[in-house]
């Protein structure tokens, strides 16, 4: 059974134009409600303003959501590419349009208009109670903003210059020939930087290390001009960040996020403290490979060989009897998604990779794109992308720009949908070989969606610090080198290639900081399902409460309402408690 998407609940091809036309005249009418704008002006004036923005913007995101699927679908699709580049000339026209009113909005000295006042911004954004924290988050990141003419500077610098730099990065890394060759087995050159990963799951202990061999060799080679890139990035931030009055290189992205950064630097030190949990799991696992020690190339080798494999309909029916334990309403809003056709399951030759959900606007139910091949972290990623579709729709009594939730909490939905499969799933399986496999690799993704993650993050911070100051690349590499030996002390034995491994993390480069956002809301998660599991069934309706707020409120502010201080060490330490259940499971087995 191969399902692919119905994609004409966005916008069917035939009416495309029409919604381009009509959109664009919206959009022109921004200058009626411009007009009427200044800090006395009245609260239905200004809620009529909002109302006709959050038309405009479903309008752009159905135009702009329907080629994007097209394209993920069939990346050949000439025709998702036409309409992509028309709707990209509308998107320039709105940003144009509204640029002078966000201006405004923010409190910015806009030409012929009075400045807008905060007692006066207070009155209008409370005037619509569901866009308000929405609009209070945009004048507080106003804060942070330059005048007109310098962002303008900056965004050109940033898609003439650093953009530049992050593509010539990555222009260097698709030429890579990697040149695979394991002890005993055959020689082959791989270009494909997917293909070359895949071997770190590899049962043959000579694939995976020249795998890793082969990568690192031509990191090395490059490792000179990705250190220019890199120190060229980190400058970049640094210099901006200050421009912007932001108190360290990290707390910009914290606050793009709508996290303090005390709650970061608290998430740091508790998963910092709790690398136990993960090194006592490598030492386990070096014993199930008759090994003394682990080595870095065993990090992710499977423990016996997982066998089970999963029609895509009984896939379907696990995960709907997951959800369904939790509670009625999850299952269902995962079932509408299914029901409605909005689900492109299976690989194809032109289709991307990987998978993901979209959400799309509060009136169309949002889709999920996979490439199910049936293993069981098939069915964890249906669980994960349906979580997210699920989440949508808990959230869609919410205008379009309150639906989505933000960073800290648009995981939630995903990863508890997981969990409660895995568990499901791991208490069903009665062979304990199978247990141990299925314990082992949620262990072992666990360590690189938090552990990895966390430590990525710690050299970030210290690399910021040394750039800034002038360091060569010898020691940043030795920086990275040492930051391994403290994430695995004498749990596992780091090779002297894994230096160079800095380089290959895209994200650093690419959004620094970044990487905590996957333990952050992997953690936050975990902890919340630690919290159901021992408050039980009375605990789900502060979860769907949680779902339900969307993006409209300040994340701690509705994590505060169901008990719950993010900002406090003894929550997440709770989610460590979960993995170090699992991990005494997997010994006793
Ligand atoms: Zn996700």
């Amino acid at each position: 059974m191969n399902n692919n998407w119905n994609l004409d609940d966005i916008v069917t091809l035939k009416d495309f134009d029409s919604l381009m036309a009509t959109t664009k005249t919206q959009i022109t009418q921004f200058d009626d409600y411009f007009a009427k704008m200044n800090p006395q002006m009245s609260d239905s004036d200004f809620v009529a303003f909002t109302k006709h923005h959050e038309i405009c913007l479903e309008g752009i995101h159905r135009l702009g959501s329907r080629p994007a699927l097209m394209e993920a679908a069939d990346q050949k699709d000439s025709l998702a590419n036409k309409l992509k580049n028309q709707v990209k000339d509308l998107e320039i026209y709105f940003g144009e349009k509204i640029q002078p009113i966000s201006l405004w909005l923010k409190g910015k000295e806009v030409a012929g208009k009075d400045v807008l006042d905060d007692t006066n911004a207070q009155r209008l954004f409370a005037a619509n109670p569901d866009l308000e924290y929405v609009y209070n988050y945009s004048r507080l990141m106003g804060r942070y903003s330059l005048d007109e003419k310098s962002e303008n500077i900056i965004t050109a610098k940033d898609s003439n210059g650093t953009q530049i730099i992050t593509d010539l990065r990555d222009m260097i890394e698709t030429e890579f020939e990697f040149d695979f060759n394991p002890k005993g087995g055959k020689r082959q050159k791989i270009t494909n930087n997917a293909e070359i990963s895949s071997y770190a799951y590899s049962a043959n202990p000579a694939e995976r290390e020249a795998a890793f061999k082969a990568r690192f060799e031509q990191y090395e080679k490059n490792i000179d001009k990705f250190f220019v890139a890199y120190q060229a990035i980190v400058k970049d931030w640094g210099y901006e960040t200050k421009t912007r009055g932001f108190d360290s290189a990290i707390s910009m992205r914290n606050t793009a996020n709508h996290i303090d950064d005390q709650t970061i630097s608290t998430l740091i030190d508790v998963c910092s403290k709790n690398v136990g949990v993960f090194q006592s799991y490598f030492k386990f696992k070096a014993k199930q490979l008759g090994k003394p020690q682990l080595t870095r190339f065993d990090l992710y080798a499977p423990i016996g060989e997982a066998n089970t494999s999963y029609s895509y309909q009984d896939a379907i029916e696990l995960v709907d009897a997951a959800f369904r334990s939790f509670s009625p309403t999850f299952a269902d809003n995962a079932k509408t998604i299914i029901a409605q056709n909005h689900i492109d399951s299976h690989p194809a030759d032109t289709k991307r990779g990987g998978a993901f959900c979209m959400t799309v606007a509060p009136s169309v139910t949002p889709y999920v794109l996979l490439n199910f091949a049936g293993k069981m972290r098939d069915v964890s990623t249906l669980a994960h992308e349906l979580g997210h579709g699920v989440h949508s729709i808990y959230a869609n009594g919410h205008g379009i720009s309150a639906q989505h939730a933000t960073l800290p909490l648009a995981e939630t939905a995903s990863t508890f949908g997981e969990m409660i499969l895995f568990e499901k799933i791991l208490s069903e399986t009665k062979d304990n070989e199978t247990k141990k496999q299925l314990l082992s690799d949620k262990m072992a993704d666990s360590y690189a969606t938090i552990c990895r993650q966390n430590f990525i993050v710690k050299f970030e911070i210290q690399a910021h610090e040394a750039l800034q100051k002038g360091i060569e690349q010898k020691d940043l590499s030795q920086m990275w080198l040492d930051n391994l030996k403290q994430q695995f002390g004498d749990s596992v034995e780091v090779d002297d290639m894994f230096r160079y491994e800095w380089s290959y993390i895209p994200h650093i480069i690419h959004t620094p900081f970044y990487c905590y956002s996957y333990n952050f809301g992997e953690l936050l998660s975990m902890a919340l399902y630690a919290k159901y599991k021992s408050e039980g069934e009375s605990f789900v309706p502060s979860i769907e409460n949680i779902l339900r707020a969307g993006g409209s409120e300040d994340p701690k502010k509705v994590l505060e309402s169901v008990g719950i201080d993010m900002s406090s060490a003894e929550f997440w330490q709770g989610s460590f408690e979960l993995l170090a259940n699992w991990q005494k499971e997997l010994e006793e087995l």
